[in-house]
Order: C-alpha cells, then structure tokens, then sequence
C-alpha cells in the first residue's frame, strides 16, 4: 500500500532531494501536502506534477492568486498539516519556522522525518514528550544523525560510550584567522562537498551547523555533551561513528547524497533498495582531523550552549540566524557571527523550557543580536 507523505519546504533543498526520492520510488507514495514560503510558482508546478497534493504556502505575503494554493499563511499552513492525513512528514523547512509545524505534524499523528535540525535544537524535550504521547516516530534526516540512529539500532543504545560527527570542516578549513575576515558571501556559499540551501551552507563555513548537530546529538540521543565528539573529515563519506563500551568503532558510510538518509527515513524500520547507486571503496581516502575551535569559534560556542542546556541552545540558534542573515545582508563580515553569538550567550537564558519560553527566547536573541549588529 501506498504511504501518504507530506513535504513542509518541498521547494527547498532538502524538499527537493524528497521529491527526487519519491519520483524514484513512484508506486511507495501518495503525496499529500506540499508547502512552501514564498515560491509560489514553484509550489503551483508541483502542485501540477502532484495533483493529490494539498498546496500551503507558509508567507503572509504572495502576490499569486492561484486557486491550486489553497491555504496561505502561517496558521494555515498548520491547519494544511492537520487536514492532510499523512503517514509520514518530511520536515525540511528552514530555521526555526520549522519548529510549529514539527509540533503539528506528531499532533496529526503523522511520523515526523526530521531535517530541520532547529526543532531539535530548541526544543526536542518537548518534541519528545508529544511523540510519546501520540505513538509516533521522529526520525532524523540530518545525514549524520540518520548514521548515528542506525548505528545505535544495530549495536543497543547502552552499549555506546561516545557519538563521533563528522564535519567536511565547509569551503574555509585551511583559511587563517586573517583571510577569514575577509571571506564574502558568494565565497561561503561554495560548499565543497554538499548541496544544500544557502543558510546552513553558510553554517557549514563557521561551523554553526555541527555546533547545532552536536546539540541536536546530546538532545535526540540522550547523551552529556563531552559523549559527543566532532572529527573533520573532508571527504563527507563516514557519515558518523560511535564507540561501544570496548572501545571498538562502528561507522557508517555512504556517498554525500541527502536522497539517502531521506530514502532511509521514508522507509524506516525497513530498507529499500537504493536507486542513487552506491559506495565503492577501491581507491577511497578518507582522512580525519582536529577541528579547530580558535578559527571557528561556533563549535565551543554550541558545546557551550549544550553544558548550560536548557534555553541556551535556542539563544544559540536565533543569535546566529540574525547573525547569519546579516551577513548575507553584507551588514556585518563572516568572523562578526561568532562574535554576535558569543554576546548573546553571555546574557542569562535560564528557565524552564516551555513552549512560550522558547518563543519568548528566540525572540529575545535575536533582539539581542540585532542591537549588538546595530552597535
Ligand atoms: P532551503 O533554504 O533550501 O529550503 C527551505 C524550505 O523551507 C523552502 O521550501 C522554503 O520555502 C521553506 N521555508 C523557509 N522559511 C519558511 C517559513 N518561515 N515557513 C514555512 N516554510 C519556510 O533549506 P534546506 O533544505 O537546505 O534546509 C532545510 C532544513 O533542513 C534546515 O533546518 C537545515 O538545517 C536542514 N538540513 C538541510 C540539509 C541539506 O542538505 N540542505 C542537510 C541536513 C539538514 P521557499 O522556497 O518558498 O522560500
């Protein structure tokens, strides 16, 4: 029987990798939703390719009036998520708008396949405590935390000492601390190993985005911060490690393709063949290195973030995301982002984590960051 499947972001990069799976595989789904922000041509062509599909676009403002959209705007796009009656939902809306509709998505009932990392990062306590209520998954997509998962399934949660996540280390890991302040956007949109949307390919450059991953491995794996480790490996082959009680090392490897790790989490428990072709080792390299926290401050900044716990990683996350945008703004340089990121976590986030207090917190950081931008 066929799956009912939702992508949130379908015009996105990871929703565009979903949509390669699902063409690939055609007789496994039936697609159900597909939203956007504000691409509404895009969205319309899909909605054209899927006519089953409900279309919902996220953005308050769309100039279009295609009657195929049916629902616009925030509150409808989680009305969409409620209405559409998915098996699983592919969740690849970027930053943390993706937070809501990962809420409303586990309380349809739907699986939640996880690619927006923010939900986890600012509140997977929570996230966790729902999926619990309602019976129903959240399976990570991030490349590496889909590696960890199935490592952890094959060798037993309780056998597993540390989490090592690996890190391409992005376009600049040979950059002194000099030529790094003068690194422009187009440069740090240059990803010499992954395809994806323009905000965490700039995370990827100041290393933002494996301080969210080491933060998203403490909270979705129940593990203290120093359990997970980060190992520069440029190659994006060894998608991540964990070392059992023994000592002994488990990897996983692939080619540096989300299509996988998608395909991984639409069939998951199962496995299906893959149609993007495989891994061959003959005449593979594959090298590891120390990260270097004094040239990319974000990693000790998340570790960080990670010991203070609570709201800490939310203040992380929207510091940088007003960070990060200023920077594709041209308002501040490439180094500013650590810079802004380390002043606002030296304000006081504690608290208890409730949805209103993590609102409360994203707001507030990015506040916080703006006046120190605008400084
Ligand atoms: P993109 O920027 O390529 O796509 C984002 C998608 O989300 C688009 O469809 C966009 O719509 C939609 N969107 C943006 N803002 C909103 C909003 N406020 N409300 C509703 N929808 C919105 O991002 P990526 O695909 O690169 O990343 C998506 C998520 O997946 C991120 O959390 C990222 O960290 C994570 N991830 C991505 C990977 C990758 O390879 N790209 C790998 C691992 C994790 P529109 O097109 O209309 O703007």
């Amino acid at each position: 029987m066929k799956r009912r499947l939702a992508i949130l972001g379908a015009t996105g990069s990871i929703g565009r990798a979903t949509l390669e799976v699902v063409r690939a595989k055609a007789g496994d789904f039936d697609v159900v939703l597909l939203s956007a922000n504000r691409h509404d041509a895009a969205l319309e062509r899909l909605g054209t390719e899927f006519p089953r599909a409900l279309l919902a676009l996220g953005g308050e403002i769309s100039v279009s009036c295609s009657p195929s959209i049916t629902h616009r705007g925030h509150e409808a796009l989680l009305a969409a998520i409620g209405e559409a009656g998915a098996d699983i939902t592919v969740n690849g809306i970027a930053g943390a708008a993706g937070l809501l509709p990962s809420l409303a998505v586990l309380r349809s009932g739907s699986s939640l396949a996880l690619a927006n990392k923010e939900t986890v990062v600012m509140a997977y306590p929570l996230v966790k405590a729902l999926a619990e209520e309602r019976g129903v998954p959240v399976i990570p997509v991030d490349s590496e935390h889909a590696a960890v998962f199935r490592l952890l399934e094959a060798q037993g949660r309780e056998k597993v000492r540390e989490i090592i996540l690996t890190a391409s280390g992005g376009p600049f890991r040979r950059y002194s601390l000099r030529r790094l302040g003068k690194v422009k956007v187009q440069e740090a949109l240059a990803h010499p190993t992954w395809n994806m949307g323009p905000k965490i390919t700039v995370d990827s450059a100041t290393m933002a985005n494996k301080g969210l991953e080491v933060i998203e491995a403490v909270r979705l794996f129940d593990m203290k911060p120093e359990q997970v480790q980060v190992v520069i490996h440029p190659q994006s082959v060894v998608h991540s490690l964990i070392r059992v009680s023994d000592g002994a090392l488990y990897a996983q490897l692939s080619r540096p393709d989300m299509r996988l790790p998608i395909q991984e989490a639409l069939y998951w428990p199962e496995l299906s063949p893959s149609p993007f072709g495989a891994l061959d080792l003959p005449g593979l390299r594959l090298d590891f290195e120390e990260p270097d926290g004094n040239r990319f401050p974000m990693l000790p900044l998340a570790y960080e973030a990670a010991r203070l716990g609570g709201l800490y990683p939310c203040a992380y996350n929207g510091a940088n995301e007003e960070a990060v945008a200023a920077f594709f703004d041209g308002r501040v340089g490439f180094l500013d982002i650590p810079r802004i990121v380390r002043y606002v976590l030296n304000h006081d986030w504690s608290g208890e984590l409730t949805l209103e207090s993590i609102a409360e917190t994203d707001r507030k950081s990015r506040e916080t960051a703006a006046s120190r931008i605008g400084g």
